[in-house]
């Protein structure tokens, strides 16, 4: 292909230089928002006010969404708001004495990644204001992307529905009209109506003492951007787990996240220890349905988690410590724009290896580190190589697409490599100093870059300089002088598979007891290529991996089931697919069947099947990789 662009690139410079017009300058601007269509520029959201009905029946959102703005630009009148799938019925300016301005409003054409644009003529006295309210009444459609409405018989407890909401990263719009953007920060409030016999929870002042009564009140004094807005009703139930920490779940999984959790206020402790002040008040967990597509999501005071995690024996929860690291690296310090998403990911993905560093030791965190590894190294072979850089050129597509393991390990790898180069005790100091600097606002790649050149590379001294970190964040793979996580015991998990393929243990020699599931992974994944389906049923008879409980085990068992067609565990390969709907654990199953070259149609068949229960979030993500698993078989 790249015969191809030479000859053009030739003839354009020759037309260039023959008109003698200089060239277009190069637009992309890596401070630019490209996936937001409202005019930020010009207004910026300090405040938003929900009034909503959740309303079961019609699986629909009704009410308001009273915004106030700021205005940046003295000639503007027109506001534009992101919105997906919502029908507004009418928009005002609620002036100061409570009257009611009507605001002419349209939508533009839409896209089908970033929605519609929903553009407002200010009328009147708001055309020169400073500073003015408008309220926008709509309800949202029962396809939104961010909510899924659950009913009775996917929840735990089977009698009662469910919804809540994924807002990250542009799916906020499919609920709230509004600047959906990471680099506008409002404070919210909200009243929510519900049924009275359930609970709604969001992102916000949770008070583990409300009286259930189907209205309820939110606030969230502090600024976060709009992928953190979140809510979810049910039938759902507090238990503490500590002073300031505890988890809501439905009753059924209430006692086993108690258990599974229960570390998660020391976490918290250690955490201030190490990054500094918590600034959020309460740290509190809700345990959703399997829907729900990621392990957590980082909503502010209550993260969501996957029920997932519940292995009955805390393998799992370095999860947790990831989502609450997250109150300083993401939360606190927020990304500026999708492209930058490292920013929140890699911090974090660091920050969750020191947390679990403290609370379960060193070898732990070799141990995860070397599995987070190994599946980089997988990603290397196939995200595209402008993809592979921390800080890529990125003006289209989905950016819920651009969410591998690039800016979670390869992001954690550099922040090993600074630890590494500075010492902790310098590096700590530095963290502890951007999560002061830049609180409470968004920061760029670039921004960053220029703050650890100025604050550690140059403050520090050390062999580390700018061009080295700039090769992190802009160049594909990883540098020649990365870190390499390494394990002693997943080292021994791997001997141990060589041993046992080879013919030099049985079965019952391989010490799988006494083995971490992390190291049990490392086993599965260290298994030569070339094994005989007799031998791969002698492991899953002796070893009992098709039946694991362990959702990651299970993950790494039946991708390879699929990438062997190791047929006999199709059947229980189908039941994990149907168990879970985060698409960690099942996307890359479905992926391994849809091209190990002769399960495309199966995979096929198990997702029809099975999409009703997903999240349209994870529903999108395996159609698109099956339909391009097909066209690529065409
Ligand atoms: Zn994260």
């Amino acid at each position: 292909m790249r015969t191809i662009v030479l000859p053009i690139v030739l003839t354009a410079a020759f037309f260039a230089a023959c008109s003698d017009k200089v060239a277009e300058p190069d637009p992309y601007d890596p401070a630019h928002d490209y996936f937001t269509f409202a005019n930020v520029d010009q207004f910026a959201t300090e405040k938003i006010a929900l009034d909503l009905t959740v309303d079961f029946d019609s699986e629909q959102l009704i009410g308001s969404a009273t915004l106030t703005l700021q205005r940046l630009d003295a000639s503007e009148t027109q506001v534009i708001l992101d919105t997906r799938d919502l029908n507004v019925s009418a928009a005002h300016v609620v002036l100061a004495d409570e009257t009611l301005l009507p605001v002419e409003f349209r939508f533009g054409e839409s896209d089908a990644i970033k929605g519609t644009p929903l553009l407002l003529e200010l009328p009147g006295t708001a055309q020169s204001a400073t500073s003015f309210v408008l309220r926008i009444e709509y309800t949202t459609s029962p396809g939104s992307t961010a909510l899924q409405w659950l009913p009775p018989n996917l929840t735990a407890g089977g009698k009662h529905p469910l919804m809540f909401s994924q807002s990250q990263a542009i799916h906020a719009r499919s609920w709230v009209p509004l600047q959906d953007t990471p680099s506008v920060r409002v404070t919210y409030e909200a009243t929510i109506r519900t049924p009275p016999e359930l609970l709604a929870v969001m992102s916000a002042n949770n008070d583990p003492l409300t009286p259930r009564g189907g209205e309820y009140y939110f606030e969230m004094p502090q600024p976060i951007p709009s992928y953190l807005m979140a809510i979810a009703v049910g039938n759902i139930f507090f238990a503490p787990l500590g002073e300031d920490t505890g988890v809501y779940a439905e009753p059924e999984l209430l006692d086993a996240s108690v258990f599974e959790f229960a570390d998660t206020q020391e976490m918290l402790e250690q955490a201030e220890e190490i990054f500094g002040p918590y600034e959020w008040g309460r740290y509190d967990l809700l345990v959703l349905p399997p829907s729900f597509p990621y392990g957590g999501m980082e909503n502010p005071r209550l993260s969501f988690i996957t029920p997932s995690l519940l292995a009955g024996d805390r393998s799992l929860v370095s999860v947790v410590a990831h989502e609450l690291a997250h109150s300083w690296s993401g939360n606190l310090v927020t990304n500026a724009t999708w492209r930058d998403q490292w920013l929140n990911e890699g911090t974090t993905s660091y920050l969750e290896a020191r947390l679990m560093e403290v609370i379960y030791g060193k070898d732990r965190v070799d141990e995860e580190r070397v599995l987070s590894y190994r599946e980089l190294m997988l990603d290397l072979e196939t995200v595209p190589l402008d993809m592979q850089a921390l800080a890529p050129r990125l003006e289209t597509g989905d950016p819920d697409d651009f969410q591998g393991t690039m800016h979670y390990s390869k992001g954690d790898l550099l922040f090993t490599y600074l630890e590494n180069a500075f010492g902790r005790a310098a590096f700590d100091r530095f963290l502890k100093m951007y999560f002061d600097e830049f609180s409470f606002e968004t920061i760029n790649s670039e921004r960053f870059l220029d703050y650890l050149d100025q604050h550690l590379l140059q403050a520090e001294g050390s062999t580390v300089g700018r061009a080295q970190i700039e090769q992190w964040l802009y160049q594909a793979g990883v540098p020649d002088d990365a870190p390499v996580p390494q394990s002693s015991t997943l080292n021994a998990a791997a001997a141990m598979a060589k041993a046992w393929a080879e013919g030099e243990i049985g079965v019952a020699e391989i010490p799988i007891a006494s083995w971490s599931p992390q190291a049990t992974r490392h086993f599965v994944n260290s298994l030569p290529k070339e094994l005989a389906s007799d031998r791969l049923a002698e492991l899953d008879e002796g070893l009992g991996f098709s039946g694991t409980r362990n959702a990651e085990i299970g993950r790494t068992w039946f991708i390879q089931v699929a990438e062997r067609r190791y047929t006999p565990a199709y059947e229980q390969l189908e039941q994990f697919l149907n168990r879970y709907g985060r698409g960690r654990l099942i996307y890359p199953v479905y992926v391994a069947l849809a091209q190990n070259g002769n399960d495309l149609e199966l995979a096929r068949e198990i997702f029809d099947k099975a999409r009703s229960a997903y999240h349209p979030v994870t529903d999108v993500r395996i159609a698109r990789s099956l339909d391009a698993a097909n066209s690529q078989s065409d």
